[in-house]
């Protein structure tokens, strides 16, 4: 392939008229356009960043970038964990944040037509304010919902809900090329040919832009309600969960978490979490239409847990003791990355009975190498998230520490037959461990997709396969 395109003055002149002067920036770049969430991850310096609001916009900057062969990253809100919009090659960014509109909501088909650019937060209250359900609940609400099709987004309520993939029916995609597609629609359901829809879902801004998205609406449930119930060890929390899974309805969240993680949460918080001095907790919900619904599964869930070995279990019916558990759970990957000066993440995927093994070796890992390491995660579906602590190291020694640390976590997640992101992708930061974990006839079928959409690998160059 030949090399990218440097952006001379020429280019620059025509890229201009694509979008009016407010929306195009060349010399006074914002430093964020360089990275993401995830600093360890590395910084790039994009040469020109463009803001859309249109397809038509993205298509006519496509069409030059393409002819020139220069680098195009999306970029939603910058909240990926993964290194998923950073310009690795330079070139133009290409934001789409300002595609901020909520077109429609249809109560008839139950779907919401919106630009990729509204912010998750956005769509939850205004599906909510219109009597229904936006059912994927990521953890960072200020991402942009384009975002999250593009990164294939879980969050708390994937254990009943499923993940973002599961409620898009439409999407309105341009292509590397300049192309623009209109994937889906409205339709329910739809076996017309290889789903192009569901391949672009997850795809991390590699195969095409995102410019309008349908997404299912669901009846909103009236009453949700949990219990917070501590262990004496993650271990019997964790082991406790299948059991939880196999009672008659669902749980809508099951998540763990242990003291330490909590500890840093209060303290980057400054607020007290209720009952907070036992080693692990499970926080299980359940959500429904009627109270006694409700209390009959939760009694089931106490009666189930306190075989297992829970030590307590409390409800927290009122808003003030939901809003305080929910709050510190919403807030475990800022306050992990507060109490600390650099860290690396693992967001691994396993059978929802081998996650007390894998946070056992995590351990077993922090210990033979000296280094912290914290946990917390989606124990209804498997996916945790493990953080590796820089704390007082010095460079080369947490260089290298998180390497091989990181390393053992992807070899062990391996043999479990879990897989290598659960929700936040793969970007430029795990490709190494998904080629490790998929082979090579799957990734040479990836790379001769990612051939066919773009030719000349000139969006999003270096993510997910090369
Ligand atoms: C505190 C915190 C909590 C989080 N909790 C969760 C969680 O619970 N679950 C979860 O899944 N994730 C979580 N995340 C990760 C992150 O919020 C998601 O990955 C989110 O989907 C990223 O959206 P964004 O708008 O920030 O996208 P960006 O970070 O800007 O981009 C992400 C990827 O999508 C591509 N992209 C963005 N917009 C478009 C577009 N319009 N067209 C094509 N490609 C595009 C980019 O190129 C990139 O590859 C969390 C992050 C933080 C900081």
């Amino acid at each position: 392939m030949r090399p990218f395109k440097k952006i001379d003055v020429q280019d620059i002149e025509v890229l201009r008229t694509f979008v009016p002067a407010d929306r195009f920036f060349v010399d006074n770049i914002h430093p964020d356009y360089s990275h993401d969430e995830m600093m360890i991850y590395g910084k790039k310096e994009p040469e020109v960043v463009i803001q859309i609001k249109s397809a038509q916009e993205a298509s006519n900057i496509m069409k030059y970038a393409s002819e020139h062969n220069i680098p195009v990253t999306p970029r939603g809100a910058g909240t990926g964990l993964c290194g998923g919009c950073v310009p690795l090659e330079g070139g133009i960014v290409l934001n789409t944040s300002l595609m901020n509109r909520i077109l429609e909501i249809d109560a008839d088909t139950m779907s919401i037509t919106l630009e990729p650019g509204v912010l998750l937060m956005e769509v939850q209250e205004a599906v909510k304010n219109a009597g229904f359900l936006y059912a994927p609940d990521p953890g960072e609400k200020s991402a942009t919902v384009g975002g999250n099709v593009m990164t294939n987004a879980g969050g708390m309520r994937a254990v009943k809900y499923g993940v973002t993939r599961d409620y898009v029916r439409g999407l309105e995609v341009v292509t590397p090329t300049g192309e623009i597609l209109e994937l889906g629609g409205k339709v329910a359901k739809n076996s017309s040919g290889y789903s192009l829809l569901h391949l672009m879902v997850g795809s991390e801004g590699t195969l095409g832009i995102v410019t309008k998205i349908i997404m299912k609406i669901l009846p909103s449930p009236k009453k949700m309600t949990s219990l917070l119930i501590p262990f004496d060890s993650l271990s019997s929390a964790l082991k406790t969960v299948p059991e939880i899974m196999k009672l008659p309805e669902v749980a809508t969240t099951i998540e763990f978490m242990e003291k330490e993680v909590l500890d840093d949460a209060q303290e980057f918080l400054g607020k007290e979490f209720p009952n907070r001095n036992y080693p692990a907790y499970l926080i299980v919900s359940y959500s429904g239409n009627t109270q006694s619904h409700i209390e009959s599964m939760l009694d089931m869930a106490t009666e189930t847990a306190m075989k297992c070995g829970a030590l307590d279990v409390f409800l927290s019916d009122t808003a003030e003791r939901q809003e305080s558990i929910w709050n510190a759970r919403g807030a475990f990957l800022e306050a992990i990355k507060n109490s600390t000066v650099e860290m690396d993440e693992c967001d691994v995927v396993l059978n929802i009975d081998q996650v007390a093994e894998f946070v056992d070796y995590t351990r077993e890992c922090s210990n033979q190498y000296n280094v912290r390491v914290r946990s917390f995660g989606h124990a209804g579906d498997g996916n945790l998230h493990v953080y590796i602590c820089k704390d007082e190291l010095d460079d080369e020694t947490w260089k290298k520490t998180v390497e091989e640390v990181m390393d053992k976590f992807y070899i062990k997640a391996k043999e479990l037959n879990g897989q290598v992101s659960g929700e936040h992708g793969i970007g430029h930061a795990k490709k190494k461990y998904l080629e490790d974990s998929l082979g090579e006839t799957q990734m040479t079928l990836m790379r001769n997709i990612k051939r066919v959409f773009d030719p000349q690998g000139i969006l999003n160059p270096g993510k997910i396969v090369d």
